[in-house]
């Protein structure tokens, strides 16, 4: 076997092991570069990456890499241009040397339990209790002390991100400069770029931070032409911290970005740090100068995805835990399988749940939730089995409900198992170890995971969207 081959081989297992989120941050665009006298040299695309295959992973991937080849008997990862050429892209990031973070450690590997990443969330007693406060006078930084990196929580979606973030607040000004963020509506990035700049200005009070909105800045630099009002470009020029969220409402504003651009110069120059959100990245904002768009991507920038059902999970627990409650398992869940694609929604959610429970006296349970979330299918039949869901996935796959039973794994089985398993949450709101038994599986991990998996391409892929959508209608036309 070649290298690619091994390594190949490798990730296949290692997709199993792991949650989505960390797969795709972290192993996706890995390569095995050699091997040899018992060192396999392992690519990985940025620092953190090397970090966390170094402390998180490393020995998980030694046991499955001998299973394939035995003579490896240690690992180094090193930073690859071949793994470079990801989504993420760390062109400052050049001293391979240099260490990341001393602090926080991400995450632990989960001893796989359901909520591991709720171990960054802040604990019941200690709830982000200071609430919203607005850009005003009083508080010239434009921040929100709300938004800490002790109250956000990580998952493999987010982690990425999270760690440049950290590293930004570390070192301001020299590392991950600018740090560009970027991803879709409700995902987290005012709240972590407004991390930053919170935890910089706790490490130096001295320090001047900047925290404003894209449309605040055009408002303010037009105004300043307008009417010819001074003191424009000092004010954005004399921070050391910079913060711009969603720069996309600059496309199309030519002199607004032009005078950004020396804006952005002047405090690149002086080592300052730039921190900039997006809801897409640098090369797809429409009418963006070139110029501009090029400085964006100096830096780092990296991109926020969709949370995981865990991560989901551990959100809704922790802001739970925010307001004093607990909620049991299946609470949590329910709300974590119905609000799959933006946190803000998943807050409100919670939310609603939290204060109609407190108005009616009644504990917040699965089934008051399901009456308070408005999208969920009302249409769903009361007497759907589990049993008919595997047979219609098998029917409408030409399979036999025994052949997804069965440890079979070849692909045109295991896809159809994962969607059946998908529905038997989506429909039934099944627990992960009923859903494994259903498929006669004994292990519940491989339910979350697949779960999980089709959560995620149900957003990503149109074939499987229509395939579920297909099934569906088996089971309720
Ligand atoms: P965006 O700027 O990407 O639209 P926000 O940062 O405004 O999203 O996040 C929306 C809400 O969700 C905020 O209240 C924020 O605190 C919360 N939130 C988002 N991500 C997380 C997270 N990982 N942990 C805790 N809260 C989060
Ligand atoms: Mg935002």
């Amino acid at each position: 076997m070649n290298e690619a081959s091994v390594w190949q081989s490798v990730l296949g297992e290692i997709e199993l092991s792991v949650t989505r989120g960390s797969y795709i941050t972290w192993f996706k665009n890995s390569e095995l570069i050699e091997i040899n006298n018992g060192r396999a040299v392992v690519g990985v695309s940025n620092i953190f990456a090397r970090e966390q295959m170094q402390t998180k992973f490393n020995q998980q991937i030694l046991t499955i890499l001998q299973k394939v080849s035995k003579e490896v008997a240690t690992i180094e990862y090193v930073i690859s241009s071949a793994a470079r050429k990801t989504t993420t892209n760390a062109s400052n990031e050049t001293s391979s040397n240099s260490k990341p973070r001393d602090e926080t450690p991400l995450p632990t590997n989960p001893d796989s339990t359901q909520y591991s990443y709720a171990s960054r969330a802040v604990s019941p007693g200690q709830a982000p209790s200071r609430t919203n406060r607005p850009t005003s006078a009083g508080n010239p930084s434009g921040l929100n002390a709300r938004y800490t990196f002790e109250t956000f929580i990580v998952g493999g979606s987010n982690e990425l991100a999270f760690a440049a973030s950290q590293a930004a607040a570390k070192h301001p000004g020299t590392k991950c400069n600018p740090l560009f963020i970027y991803g879709g509506v409700g995902l987290g990035k005012t709240h972590l770029i407004q991390a930053v700049g919170n935890e910089i200005k706790r490490n130096d009070p001295e320090s001047r931070i900047l925290y404003t909105s894209c449309e605040t800045f055009v408002n303010e630099f037009l105004d300043s032409i307008r009417f010819k009002k001074q003191g424009f470009a000092e004010r954005y020029r004399k921070v050391d911290v910079l913060i711009i969220d969603d720069i996309q409402f600059i496309a199309g504003k030519q002199a607004t970005q032009e005078g950004f651009f020396h804006t952005f110069n002047a405090l690149h120059q002086a080592n300052k740090q730039i921190i900039i959100s997006s809801d897409q990245p640098p090369k797809s904002i429409p009418t963006l100068e070139e110029r501009l768009r090029s400085r964006f991507e100096w830096g780092m920038s990296i991109d926020m995805q969709l949370p995981d059902f865990e991560t989901r999970c551990a959100i809704l627990q922790t802001k739970a835990a925010g307001h004093n409650v607990t909620l049991d398992r299946a609470t949590i869940e329910y709300i974590a399988s119905n609000i799959q694609t933006n946190i803000r929604e998943l807050e409100g959610a919670l939310n609603k749940l939290l204060t109609y429970c407190e108005m009616s006296g009644s504990v917040p349970d699965a089934q008051t939730a399901a009456g308070l979330i408005t999208d969920v299918r009302t249409t769903r039949p009361r007497h759907l089995t589990a049993k008919q869901i595997v047979e219609k996935t098998a029917r409408h796959f030409q399979l036999e409900p025994a052949e997804m039973m069965s440890p079979k794994r070849d692909k045109h089985i295991v896809g159809p198992r994962q969607i059946a398993m998908y529905l038997l949450r989506s429909e039934l709101h099944l627990s992960f170890p009923r859903i494994a038994n259903e498929l006669g599986r004994k292990d519940h991990t491989t339910a979350i995971h697949s779960v999980d998996k089709i959560e995620k391409s149900i957003k990503l892929d149109q074939m499987t969207r229509q395939q579920v959508a297909n099934i569906r209608e088996l089971l309720y036309g």
